[in-house]
């Protein structure tokens, strides 16, 4: 049976973060992934700030990015636009899993495509993995196996998490201004949103997060039709399930650390999670050295990896507050919102906190009963600085 120091499972952005982290650090890396093709399908919105890639240490080739933004504006129902300015790419996803993946391997990790891990069993220090491909063995295991979370599901360690739908065309000749336009639309996303997210030659992912699964369709198209898109070419079909519920209670436990979705480690407000999926693998890779090194790889040596995610991840509940009394505003309630902020809401300073919050406790109070100030908290944690995209 081969052994490896670091098994990981899945080869999206953590998995491909985690085994290239890994094998740079020297360690005796494989990567296995259930997909023919590192990548693909994608089911992602495919946004990425530049901050992100600064942590990871990355730069991107050309070839994997499909346009370049300028941020995000946020998009109340009567039409008007708030800008955050920071800058970011949307990607070809999958090349950009490719990419990592392919460093991974210059690196020297093994990656092993078409080999689903089936199950994991731990005999005394290793873990014996049950693949399409047969067993192997490992000291560590990295599990990145996304919103279906192998290693909770197996071995029960945590309780499944709550999940979001997502689903999105890719539709020709939209317009666009260089942002990722965010639309806080209750009306067609109860408890979600809906995006327009420009690509190269007109192309955009339009899309939207909801609650409500069985809509999700009929409010992409009514979406799509109130912004006179509908005789647009739809290029491609594409979505998944986001997990919504906040980290999982064990995001490690002996020989074991969880990254990525299958942590539960996605931004609440708008549903991000490639941040953190690829910041959460490099820490894991990170503690993995340092405990093979000390030849201890027990739970308790890898629960500095639960003190690094803390110390850096926003905190989950600040942030979901903001995100339930938001999504319970009305249509009316979210325009009186739009005519208090400033047109750019990416830095507002002290003093023009003060008159906003002024015009809410005298103009608006009720804004303020249902949670005002929470949900410009949550916004300011969205942000690419707080891990959001
Ligand atoms: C519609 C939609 C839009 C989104 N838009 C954005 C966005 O624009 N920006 C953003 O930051 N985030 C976005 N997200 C979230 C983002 O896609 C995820 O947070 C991110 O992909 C998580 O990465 P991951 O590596 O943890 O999991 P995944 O990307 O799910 O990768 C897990 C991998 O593990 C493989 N796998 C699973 N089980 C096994 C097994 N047993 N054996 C071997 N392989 C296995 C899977 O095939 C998969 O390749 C979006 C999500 C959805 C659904």
């Amino acid at each position: 049976m081969e052994e490896f120091d670091v098994a990981v499972i899945g080869g999206g952005p953590a998995g491909t973060s985690a085994a290239y982290h890994s094998a740079k650090l020297g360690l005796k890396t494989a990567l296995f992934e259930e997909h023919q093709t590192i990548g693909e399908p994608v089911h992602c919105g495919e946004c990425l700030s530049s901050m992100a890639l600064t942590r990871v240490g990355l730069d991107l080739p050309a070839h994997t990015i499909a346009a370049e933004v300028d941020g995000v504006a946020v998009v109340f129902p009567n039409g008007s636009r708030k800008l955050v300015r920071e800058k970011g790419y949307v990607l070809h996803k999958h090349k950009f899993e490719q990419f990592i993946a392919a460093l991974a391997a210059d690196s020297g990790a093994t990656v092993k495509l078409d080999c689903m891990v089936r199950d994991l069993k731990r005999n005394n220090d290793s873990w014996t993995l049950e693949t399409k491909q047969g067993q192997f063995s490992s000291k560590i295991v990295i599990d990145a196996s996304g919103p279906n979370a192998l290693s909770s599901r197996r071995l029960g360690l945590n309780k499944p998490f709550s999940l979001i739908n997502g689903l999105q065309y890719e539709l020709e000749d939209v317009p666009q201004e260089g942002y990722l336009d965010f639309y806080l639309w209750p009306r067609l996303a109860p408890h979600g949103y809906l995006w327009m997210i420009p690509k190269e030659g007109g192309n955009a992912n339009v899309g939207l997060v909801t609650t409500e699964p069985a809509k999700t369709k009929p409010y992409l198209d009514q979406f799509v039709k109130e912004l006179g898109w509908e005789a647009k070419k739809r290029v491609r079909i594409f979505g998944g399930s986001i997990p919504c519920s906040g980290p999982v209670e064990k995001t490690y436990s002996d020989g074991l650390m969880l990254i990525g979705d299958a942590a539960g480690f996605t931004s609440p407000l708008f549903e991000g999670g490639t941040q953190l999926s690829l910041v959460s693998g490099r820490m894991a890779s990170d503690v993995a050295k340092e405990a093979l090194a000390a030849n201890d790889t027990s739970a308790r040596k890898l629960s500095k990896y639960e003190k690094l995610w803390q110390a850096e991840f926003p905190v989950y509940e600040k942030i979901i507050g903001g995100k339930d009394a938001l999504y319970n505003l009305t249509d009316s309630e979210l325009n009186e919102m739009a005519e208090i902020l400033p047109d750019d809401i990416s830095h507002i300073n002290p003093l023009a906190k003060l008159g906003i919050g002024a015009k809410v406790l005298f103009g608006k109070r009720h804004l303020w009963h249902k949670g005002f100030a929470g949900i410009m908290a949550s916004f300011g944690y969205s942000r690419a600085k707080y891990y959001g995209w």
